[in-house]
């Protein structure tokens, strides 16, 4: 059995390649994975701006397939591992879905649901607690940090060709994965 930090260092590479997708189609790149009893069941995403859907978030994304493939509105005993703190809304579908764990890899200072701007996963007065981990190393907070740095900085330099910026060593290694 890999050990705890493998564990999830492997659930957040996962997602940190959904993330990679969304970055080559020019989407703000969070990937997030649905796992249930040590298996992936669903992957999602950031797809806000193909889709034409301001709730294309990847979370809501791997939520909306999963319940499909489980056949079931609600995934108990499911943990989500997604690169960045969810926001509230993505937070409050995972509290309306009662998913049992989430993992994110690096905080979001300016949008976080879970321990930064807003703490909904695991308020007392709803109904629903979820189990929060997230923004160490054995999450790959700094790979899924710097896959949005790099979005954003090509971004604000207009550089067109988004391929050819400096990505970091961390998400370089997920690049050069995805792209065999
Ligand atoms: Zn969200």
């Amino acid at each position: 059995m890999k050990n705890k930090v493998t564990v999830n260092s492997y659930f957040m590479s996962q997602a940190l390649k959904e993330a990679y997708k969304a970055y080559k189609s020019d989407e703000v790149p969070v990937g997030a994975v649905i796992v249930k009893n040590g298996e992936i069941i669903s992957r999602g995403f950031n797809r806000c701006i193909s889709l034409l859907d301001p709730t294309a978030h990847a979370e809501i994304v791997a939520l909306r397939k999963a319940a499909k493939k489980m056949q079931n509105y609600r995934l108990n005993d499911c943990c989500i591992y997604v690169t960045i703190e969810p926001c509230a809304m993505c937070t409050g579908a995972l509290v309306n879905a009662r998913v049992k764990k989430i993992v994110f890899g690096a905080f979001d200072i300016k949008a976080g649901a879970c321990k930064s701007v807003f703490k909904i996963a695991n308020n007392k007065k709803l109904n629903h607690q979820i189990e929060i981990f997230g923004g160490k190393e054995e999450y790959l907070s700094l790979e899924c940090a710097e896959i949005l740095h790099s979005f954003f900085k090509a971004k604000r330099s207009n550089i067109q060709s988004i391929s050819n910026i400096f990505l970091g060593e961390g998400v370089n290694r997920v690049r050069r994965e995805c792209d065999k």
